[in-house]
């Protein structure tokens, strides 16, 4: 416990801190305008007190508490008094346009973008200096220090000793980022002294170079990030005994498939379709079907030139992954097949009861698709445009589609192949880098996740992943709080537990049982009820009106539901939703893909089901919901089993500009990652820490308390000097808390008293 409150308290060096047991722990300085101040539940020696503050005494803790000069030298968050908003947002801002990008909050990093290059921060040479260092939390603020701790937890002097990383906060604020920074730090200070030749890559390589190939497939540019990754991701770095890297794991989450037929104005598709482009061959162009003046619908915004389309280095690390030429050139035709399939189009037939047709460039672009994809053309033409109904186990109807029937099934064809492919690329990098069990011991995990969205319209994504971010946000409050009370401990204080606003609620209505947003729309799904939106909106309302963080916005006329997260509240409509939970794939496209000759493409789908739903609709759906629950709570059980850090990365403004800080971005984030949350879970607690030997110094005078130079430099280091403080704050405290004022001459030489 020592150590919480040392690791603590050295992370700190500039700014007034308790020491030791030296300090005073306020619940609360409360201002009111013109009244009087406030100083709440005053834990001195154990004994809490209520007692209102003079007036005059308002103006003076303030300066005490901020001190504008000195805001960006303070190197923990939770140590700017008051705790505030406001105050915490100021502080941000002078370390930024002081150039310091990482700052402490408690047990968290604050990481703020600095959108250019810092070369220095981040070189081989500052990794050795942080990994050497006998005590790296005496140095500035970096995420070294978060690898570092983590590093050497896993040592076993922390319980548990496996480790997680959880790097969170909006697109475009450096997750993805950090996880890469984290990943070079570890496959540096944890690489294998052995240099022996092997025939793969070496263990740190590949996991470094797993990187590249998953941006290629995963990211894409977007309006808030170029290089956006479109999936959460877990990855486990397997330590062996002797603390050396040999192997790594990585989950996926919800990837973005939807983004592989349709992209919003200015965005583009995943980077890999433009590497292709790009990068490729005349031999491929031409085996891809792909001449240099070749367009294609999915492919927008081609001329924005971008540092990610480089094919060059995506194929390289596939090899160093262990993906072989043949491979690589099955990957390639299938992805090419998916874009030749988003230039054909539809048109009506003639006579209503035929299926839609096809114009001569669309039977063209087809005839492509099915070439680079081998499957029949006919029937890769017929399972677009008609569709089979089971009625009984033998008989089948067909039913030509609508013209947009149609065009969502070649949607659906091609998302479903690239999530799988997407699926598929994720096992086999963990096959090239996993370690063999009896090989490693200890791991310690690294979490990029996306962070909390609330768009103008949020549908069943947003939903998943803000109820991702309930979760980390219950996990972190949990951790948090222990920490704190574990410090308060150490520093001798009656602590009863600390109450706040916790998520319980709101994650019972999402995810909760027996009834709950999930579970209803499960329902829908499994019973293949036509339910119209508004239909499924009464329904939410009879069954969970009593969850308070339910409500509706009375004046929006679309089906709606909103949620009141713990960073704020996000309208989800309803229009789309248990569609999209059930994420259905029309059989017929599944056995033509099993049909397929590429023996990649074929293996994709070999075990997929195909029965598909009969009338009566009584198959068995895996909805999406349920899916991503449960891989969330599998990532929760390793959560728990771990010992936490929490990194949230800040975007200081939204242009992606270098060092350009903007109040109002960075507050609405500070909300969302949770900051504000922590500070109120440290308001909950004890958030105003004065040194007794600060105290005395600016208060003393009320008692007539004068403290000499000695004990101020040293701070009271013999047991003697404490207790002499101790009774000497003591007395000022008491005159303060029976309301007694002190006369103005005293206060205005203390005004003069320089700090
Ligand atoms: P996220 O994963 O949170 O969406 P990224 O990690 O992709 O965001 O970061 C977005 C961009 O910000 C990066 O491409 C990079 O240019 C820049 N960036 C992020 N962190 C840093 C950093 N520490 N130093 C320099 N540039 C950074
Ligand atoms: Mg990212």
């Amino acid at each position: 416990m020592a150590n919480v409150k040392q690791k603590l308290f050295q992370r700190n060096c500039n700014v007034p801190t308790s020491n030791g047991k030296d300090g005073i722990y306020a619940k609360s300085v409360n201002f009111e305008k013109g009244g009087h101040g406030k100083v709440n539940g005053v834990k001195e020696r154990g004994q809490t007190r209520r007692k209102s503050l003079n007036d005059s005494l308002e103006g003076e803790i303030r300066d005490f508490l901020i001190n504008e000069g000195e805001l960006h030298t303070y190197d923990d968050l939770t140590k700017v008094n008051p705790i505030t908003p406001t105050t915490v947002l100021r502080c941000l801002q002078a370390r930024y346009s002081a150039r310091v990008f990482y700052t402490h909050a408690g047990c968290t990093l604050v990481a703020l973008n600095p959108f250019q290059p810092i070369p220095h921060l981040y070189s081989l040479d500052v990794m050795r200096e942080y990994h050497s260092a006998p005590q790296p939390q005496e140095f500035k603020p970096h995420i070294f220090i978060v690898a570092e701790e983590a590093y050497r937890n896993v040592q076993g002097h922390v319980e548990p000793v496996n480790q997680s990383l959880v790097v969170s906060g909006e697109s475009g604020a450096g997750k993805t980022w950090t996880s890469r920074c984290l990943m070079k730090y570890y496959a540096t200070v944890a690489a294998s002294a052995e240099r022996c030749q092997e025939t793969v890559a070496r263990i740190e390589k590949r996991v470094l170079d797993s990187n590249p190939v998953m941006e290629a497939f995963g990211n894409a540019c977007t309006l808030r990030n170029n290089n956006s990754s479109r999936f959460g991701k877990y990855i486990q770095l397997q330590l062996n005994g002797s603390q050396v890297l040999v192997g790594a794991s990585v989950q996926t989450y919800l990837l973005e498939k939807t983004r592989v037929t349709f992209q919003a104005p200015s965005e583009r598709n995943f980077h890999i379709f433009y590497q292709m482009m790009k990068g490729a061959t005349e031999k491929q162009r031409e085996e891809w079907k792909m001449p240099h003046d070749q367009t294609f619908a999915w492919l927008p915004n081609t001329e924005k030139t971008l540092e990610e389309d480089s094919f060059g280095e995506t194929v390289e690390a596939m090899f160093s992954l262990g993906v072989d030429e043949v491979k690589q050139r099955q990957i390639f035709r299938i992805l090419a097949g998916i874009l030749q399939l988003g230039n054909v189009n539809f048109c009506p037939a003639t006579d209503e009861s035929r299926p839609c047709e096809l114009d001569e460039e669309s039977k063209d672009f087809l005839q492509k698709a099915a070439d680079l994809l081998q499957v029949c053309a006919e029937e890769l033409q017929s399972c677009l445009c008609v569709r089979t109904l089971r009625a009984g186990k033998q008989s089948a109807l067909l039913k030509p589609c609508s013209l947009s029937e149609c065009g969502v099934r070649r949607d659906c064809l091609a998302k479903t192949i690239y999530s799988q492919l997407f699926d598929w690329l994720v096992s086999f990098i963990n096959n090239s880098m996993c370690a063999d069990n009896s090989k490693w011991c200890n791991f310690i995990g690294l979490l990029d996740v996306y962070g909390f969205e609330c768009f103008l319209q949020n549908n069943l994504e947003q939903l998943c992943i803000n109820y991702a971010n309930e979760k980390l946000q219950q996990h972190f409050a949990a951790h948090y709080l222990k920490a704190q009370q574990e410090e308060y401990v150490s520093e001798g204080l009656e602590w009863s537990f600390i109450k706040y606003q916790d998520n319980q609620g709101c994650l019972d209505l999402i995810e909760g049982s027996p009834t709950s947003v999930f579970s209803l729309l499960n329902e829908e799904c499994r019973l293949n009820r036509a339910r119209d939106a508004q239909q499924f909106r009464v329904r939410l309302e009879k069954e969970l009106s009593d969850n308070g963080s339910l409500s509706w916005d009375k004046f929006s006329k679309k089906p709606h539901f909103t949620v009141a997260h713990y960073a704020g509240k996000v309208s989800y409509q309803i229009e789309g939703m248990m569609e999209k939970n059930k994420d259905p794939v029309p059989p017929e496209l599944v056995q033509l893909l099993q049909q397929s000759e590429d023996s990649l493409l074929h293996s994709l789908f070999a075990d997929a089901d195909t029965r598909g739903t009969n009338t009566r609709g009584q198959k068995q759906v895996v909805t999406v919901v349920s899916k991503f629950k449960n891989s969330l709570e599998s990532l929760m059980k390793i959560l728990h089993s771990t010992t936490p850090h929490y990194t949230r990365c800040i975007k200081p403004n939204p242009d992606c500009s270098p060092l350009t800080f903007k109040r109002e971005e960075v507050i609405v984030q500070l909300e969302a990652c949770g900051i504000v949350e922590t500070i109120n879970i440290s308001a909950a607690g004890f958030p105003i820490r004065i040194p007794y030997t600060s105290f005395l110094r600016r208060y003393g005078l009320i008692t007539n308390v004068k403290i000499s130079a000695e004990l101020t430099d040293s701070g009271g280091s013999e047991d003697g000097d404490r207790e002499a403080l101790a009774s000497a704050v003591e007395g000022v405290l008491g005159v303060v808390l029976k309301g007694r004022v002190p006369d103005s001459s005293a206060r205005s030489d203390d005004k003069n008293t320089p700090n």
